[in-house]
């Protein structure tokens, strides 16, 4: 339900990011750092290999001094073009921000080579106080040098991969795209692209969820030699840069990435192993609430039947989330109040929008703008509490941290946001009158948790099976991609959910198994899922006094390992035992649910 008056207060302003708003002023600062990069190669290229302490610690301020200035027109640039593509300025924005930013790295990605090697020579520049500011992110680049090629091989490895699996990773992405799926709507037949389709699996009507899912998986079974070729292609090249670089397992890449270690993903992914009885039991009362003896796959997102359809106005919504907030702590409150005050969020639905969600930090400014769609229904409310969950995220990052210290691990990048998720949970629970309100918030809650720490991690297993196969010198076509894809799936949700015999097609979709370069996109969730709903349980042990604590937390953005960051909540995330308090809470919500029966 939005009201024509709310659009002013829904649209963002970006006239605080840039000095004049002016399209062509913006233009040229765009322009202008790219000759600053060129200063900037011209007065280090070649000389960061010798440089003493001092020296690194002048050229990392250096950087952080150029990244904030010429952060506000990039920023602009940016937002601009994902709220209103077809604005007549939008695409020339877009291209000059597109250009500048790829001539700065090509300029400037020197410089963390040559850190790298001078790192190499002399880690004891790690310890030496002077550049103790920059303490763990020096920490993490010595954790890379190990496994780094020549330069040489480098660039090879750069021009090879262009057509090769980045070639089989856009050819898995771009077939998608040009797909079209048939679905009979209201007597009518509709041709529909994957992206359209797939908002009728959370359809009320049980018959057209179905249906739609067989179409897409039957529709996707018949480019099986494309998807199989692709995605063997690319987790085969995995395991050669495995032996490459001397990376210990097919995941080490991803474990430094994310700057966490193998111990704490083995703890957290055994806990779920353990735990996957909680999840079914979940599901099995799902089918009840349903009326059903059994969930079918097309059931599990499915919305619960009479669920009250509350709509909210933006006011209300405002009302709802910034209270929560506000309880939670005064001074965050008020930074979530600034935001909408401020014109901090883009909320309107309009044509040539960026469809989804995000927060973007403005560190200069020391807070975030949000985009979304806002529609007036209640996952929209969540939708918004979720993102500014990471502006307050960046409200304390930005103030305690320069930029090369709010580069946040996957891990934690997510820590706000769902905190924020569930302050909402708290506060719509409170205000529920009846307990069909409540029964549809804690559903809302509880199938957000099953899909990103259940549904995720049997992707993880997947993806662990597939090189397996492949060191076993399997030939993993189409059949037999899925027959691994089937062994993760079913270890996840036993005899809990019926399947369509086309779902074996599941995997050839999803493009994180495509991503060439960057494997194990997936745990981060898990991670972050179970770890966000520990603290909420901390945080209803100790109320007030665990405020300060998740603060610190989120003020620290990325100047230590998440290992540390959990170890000053007193948390060893080491431990299936800390894993299991995520499980808990989740319990904990199931309970709540069964009670509204
Ligand atoms: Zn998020």
């Amino acid at each position: 339900m939005v009201v024509m008056s709310d659009t002013k207060k829904m649209t963002w302003d970006l006239s605080q990011l840039v000095e004049f708003d002016d399209t062509a002023y913006i233009m040229e600062r765009m322009q202008a750092v790219v000759k600053v990069a060129e200063e900037f190669r011209a007065k280090h290229r070649g000389k960061i290999t010798q440089y003493d302490a001092k020296q690194v610690l002048e050229t990392l301020r250096e950087v952080d001094r150029i990244t904030l200035e010429y952060e506000g027109p990039f920023t602009y640039a940016h937002l601009f073009y994902d709220a209103d593509m077809t604005h007549p300025d939008a695409s020339k924005l877009f291209n000059q921000f597109m250009n500048s930013s790829t001539q700065v790295n090509q300029l400037t990605a020197f410089a963390e080579l040559e850190l790298g090697q001078l790192l190499k020579e002399k880690p004891e520049l790690v310890e030496d106080p002077v550049l103790a500011e920059y303490k763990h992110y020096l920490e993490k680049m010595v954790r890379q040098i190990p496994y780094m090629l020549s330069e040489a091989q480098e660039e090879m490895a750069i021009i090879k991969d262009k057509n090769g699996i980045r070639a089989w990773s856009n050819l898995q992405g771009d077939w998608l795209s040009t797909r079209t799926f048939e679905l009979e709507v209201d007597g009518e037949v509709k041709s529909l692209p994957y992206g359209e389709i797939i908002q009728y699996y959370q359809s009320p009507d049980r018959d057209l969820r179905r249906r739609a899912h067989e179409s897409v998986y039957q529709g996707l079974a018949q480019d099986e030699i494309l998807w199989a070729t692709s995605l063997r292609s690319v987790c085969s090249d995995h395991l050669e840069m495995v032996k490459l670089r001397g990376w210990e397992t097919p995941m080490t890449q991803s474990l430094v990435v994310n700057d966490v270690d193998d111990e704490t993903v083995d703890a957290l992914m055994s806990t779920i192993e353990k735990n996957v009885g909680v999840y079914q039991d979940y599901l099995k009362l799902k089918a009840k609430v349903l009326g059903l003896k059994k969930l079918g796959n097309w059931d599990i997102i499915a919305p619960l039947p009479d669920s009250p359809e509350r709509k909210y106005t933006w006011d209300d919504s405002k009302a709802v989330v910034t209270q929560a907030y506000d309880e939670f702590d005064e001074e965050v409150g008020q930074w979530m109040k600034d935001m909408y005050e401020k014109r901090h969020i883009d909320a309107v639905v309009r044509k040539g929008k960026r469809s989804g969600a995000y927060c973007a930090t403005w560190h200069k400014g020391e807070t975030a703008y949000i985009l979304q769609s806002f529609n007036g229904i209640m996952s929209d409310v969540f939708t918004q509490a979720h993102e500014l969950g990471h502006a307050m995220h960046a409200h304390l990052g930005t103030r305690a941290q320069n930029p090369t210290n709010y580069q946040i691990s996957y891990c934690v990048a997510e820590t706000g946001s769902i905190f924020g998720e569930l302050l909402i949970a708290d506060k719509l629970l409170e205000e529920a009158k009846t307990k069909e309100e409540k029964r549809a918030v804690l559903a809302t809650v509880i199938d957000e948790f099953g899909e990103a720490a259940f549904q995720v991690s049997t992707r993880v297993w997947f993806e662990t099976l597939l090189y397996d196969a492949l060191r076993d010198g399997k030939h993993l076509d189409g059949e037999y991609v899925s027959k691994l894809w089937l062994q993760a799936r079913d270890k996840m949700y036993g005899d809990a959910v019926e399947w369509l015999p086309e779902m074996k097609w599941w995997w050839t979709f999803k493009l994180h198994f495509y991503m060439p370069g960057f494997r194990y996109y997936n745990y981060p969730y898990v991670y972050a899922q179970l770890f966000v709903y520990a603290m909420y349980r901390l945080y209803k042990e100790l109320g007030k006094e665990f405020v300060p604590k998740l603060k610190a937390l989120l003020a620290a953005g990325s100047s230590k390992s998440p290992r540390d960051l959990a170890a000053e909540i007193g948390f060893d995330i080491t431990k299936e035992e800390f894993w299991q308090k995520g499980i808990d809470q989740f319990k904990e919500f199931v309970k709540g649910f069964e009670a509204t029966l």
